[in-house]
């Protein structure tokens, strides 16, 4: 075997894996599996569970572990190579997963197990099936041939203008720098941030200073620069990324914005849908359009009165009235007045290694998870480190992979992939293995990196995320782990986590000064939560607006108008804001979520799982949040079955009740009585 990619039976052998190898091992298993699915579909009718799912099962697993690093390392690293294997690749995965989507044969055959399946209670088979074949019929297998055919060019289309979107505004990020020659510009700013900054001038061969849009940078400019205009001029730069009103205006996404608006209205049409909207719900937990639109508007109407309290008191502070570029800066001085608490003190207390370890012992108190570092397992980068996840009887389980600092070429944000999904299915046990990224500021000339505690907050939320990919007890890939899952109830673990990084216990024993190893002192830590609920809610109402613009976008869709991003995004703030955006600002362009990621119309996933996740966390409110049953039944009912159950008999099974909206306005401080 030459081509080291095939090698799909362990970990993917980085050191090896070039660009090349991509397309010709992608085209090697497609074309093995295309021949294995003739075979299975011209079998006689006499198919079962053992001899038609669990081949197709087998083929999805190694055709996605194939593909993971593909995907992965074009996000991770600084090469065009990768790139451009990513971006070929694609259009066969998706082509081969239409086809197998739009199998009638393969369809009749899932729809024939289906029935002979004898009625269990929970049988996680029967679920399998049904997702399969809900997934069949999206995937248009009732089509006529002419439709079928049409189906298939559009995710194909489709999957190609994704990946120019997201590579849009990752270009137009990359290529943005300003240049500062006088210091007191940067007034304000972290040491780290402008001694980068003096690198990167250097580098250039340049004097002074040189700040790139990366989020660390952006992040500090807009929350820490006392210089007005220097914010103003960032907040136009990553406001207008990627779009007509940019500086360089060759990676507008105007054009991409319109068609995979069209595209996907006319894919759900296909398929029996109104619009994307309806077409999205198919797969979730909330129900109708009206249910998602309505949720919003309550929780709206809910923030916003808190919102404009707090507007308000930041005008006070400012003596004036607040851009949207001032808004992020002086909620910042709000809080080192009120509550002196400073994100810059809080740093020194938070090196990413004590933080990691302190979530991994929180990890032991909680599962019994141990969690050890493994030299021999090779990755792609020098930042990387690989882990693995021993269960309480010291059983290897699974495994992961952390890549946390920002560089350049690098996605920006954070996210966890599948690497492997684990499977039993013929009485061998492949463990899960996963990639956690985050974009931190990268270490300094003395190798120390600090997180600000919004950053911890990420690294707990990734990890929930993890958690949920590794903690399964599901045997088959398709329901194990976060697949299956609804969209809307994914981010149920990884905010239930975010959680204890709030909490005293946790957080300050994952805490030691970078130079005193002191622990951050209890004083600080209370004026830090006293200061959570400082901005909650202008925060909610900005995740608010993002959410029904992009559900409203997607549902609200009429082909004879076109996509009209902006004049909706513009109702939907006159709607919902409370901070005034200026007519340039193109937030559209640059909203991968929803227009290169999953969450085309699926935005509010987020609040609606962080309503779950607010309810499950105040279950460990209310019996001590290391309290060993109800972690266990946390382990149990949520986090183990993946995809296997439906997720609020799952939700029932763990509260003993449906969940309500109260605890998150709660952890918000938002609507309730003083
Ligand atoms: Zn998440």
């Amino acid at each position: 075997m030459s081509n080291p990619m095939l090698d799909t039976a362990g970990l993917p052998r980085f050191r090896e894996l070039k660009p090349e190898h991509a397309i010709p091992a992608l085209r090697e298993l497609i074309a093995a599996h295309r021949q294995k699915l003739v075979e299975l579909t011209e079998r006689d009718g006499s198919h079962t569970f053992e001899s038609l799912v669990i081949p197709l099962e087998e083929m999805q697993h190694e055709l996605r572990r194939l593909s993971s690093p593909i995907g992965h390392l074009q996000s991770v690293l600084d090469d065009s190579g990768w790139r451009d294997a990513y971006n070929d690749a694609l259009p066969l995965l998706t082509e081969h997963d239409t086809e197998i989507s739009q199998n009638q044969a393969l369809f009749e055959a899932y729809s024939h197990v289906a029935k002979s399946l004898p009625h269990v209670a929970d049988d996680p088979r029967r679920v399998l099936l049904q997702h399969a074949l809900r997934d069949f019929r999206l995937g248009g297998v009732d089509l006529p041939d002419e439709k079928k055919a049409e189906f298939r060019e559009i995710r194909a289309e489709l999957a190609t203008l994704q990946a120019s979107f997201e590579q849009n505004v990752q270009d137009a990020t990359d290529a943005w720098s300003y240049a500062v020659t006088d210091e007191a510009v940067l007034g304000g700013l972290p040491a780290s941030v402008v001694d980068r900054a003096k690198r990167n001038a250097t580098d250039a061969g340049q004097d002074g200073f040189l700040l790139t849009l990366d989020f660390p940078t952006w992040h500090a400019v807009s929350t820490h620069a006392a210089n007005r205009d220097l914010r103003k001029v960032f907040y136009q730069a990553w406001s207008t990324r990627a779009s007509d009103q940019a500086e360089h205006s060759e990676w507008d996404n105007s054009g991409n914005i319109d068609k995979i608006l069209a595209l996907r209205h006319r894919m759900a049409e296909l398929v029996g849908f109104e619009n994307f909207g309806e077409y999205s719900l198919a797969t979730k937990m909330a129900g109708q359009v009206g249910d998602v639109v309505n949720f919003l508007r309550e929780l709206a109407q809910k923030t916003r009165p808190g919102a404009e309290a707090e507007l308000a008191e930041l005008e006070r502070l400012a003596g004036g009235k607040l851009e949207a570029w001032d808004v992020a800066y002086w909620l910042e001085k709000l809080k080192q007045d009120k509550f002196s608490v400073s994100d810059e003190v809080l740093r020194e207390y938070l090196p990413v290694n004590r933080v990691k370890s302190g979530l991994f012992d929180l990890a032991y108190k909680l599962y019994g998870l141990r969690l050890a570092r493994n030299e021999t397992v090779e990755s792609w980068h020098p930042d990387v480190a690989f882990y693995d996840v021993l269960n309480e009887q010291g059983k290897t389980i699974g495994g992961f992979y952390t890549d946390l600092f920002a560089r350049s070429g690098k996605r920006t944000g954070a996210w966890i992939d599948e690497c492997v999904v684990r499977k039993n299915l013929t009485g061998e046990n492949v463990l899960p293995v996963g990639y956690l990224v985050c974009n931190f500021a990268p270490p300094d000339e003395n190798g120390v990196s600090l997180l600000s505690h919004t950053d911890v907050v990420t690294l707990f939320h990734e990890f929930g995320h993890m958690l949920h990919h590794l903690l399964t007890r599901v045997d088959y890939p398709a329901i194990a782990g976060i697949n299956g899952v609804p969209w809307d109830a994914v981010e149920l673990p990884s905010q239930f986590m975010e959680n204890f990084a709030w909490h005293a216990d946790v957080l300050i024993g994952a805490s030691g000064h970078f130079e005193s190893g002191e622990p951050l002192p209890r004083k600080l830590f209370d004026r830090l939560l006293e200061s959570r609920h400082c901005g909650a809610a202008l925060a909610m109402l900005r995740q608010i607006e993002f959410a029904l613009f992009d559900f409203r976008l997607h549902a609200e869709y009429e082909p004879e108008r076109g996509a009209r991003a902006m004049e909706l995004l513009n109702a939907v703030r006159s709607e919902v804001a409370v901070v005034k955006h200026p007519d340039y600002n193109r937030f559209a362009h640059n909203f991968s979520h929803i227009f290169a990621g999953g969450y085309a119309a699926g935005y509010y996933s987020y609040k609606w799982a962080e309503v779950l996740a607010a309810d499950a966390f105040a279950a460990f409110e209310e019996t001590g949040i290391f309290d060993a049953g109800t972690a266990a039944r946390f382990r149990r009912e949520i986090l183990e079955v993946g995809g296997s159950r439906d997720i609020m008999q799952a939700f029932v099974s763990f509260r003993g009740r449906k969940p309500t909206i109260d605890a998150l306005l709660r952890h918000s401080g938002i609507g309730q009585a003083a």
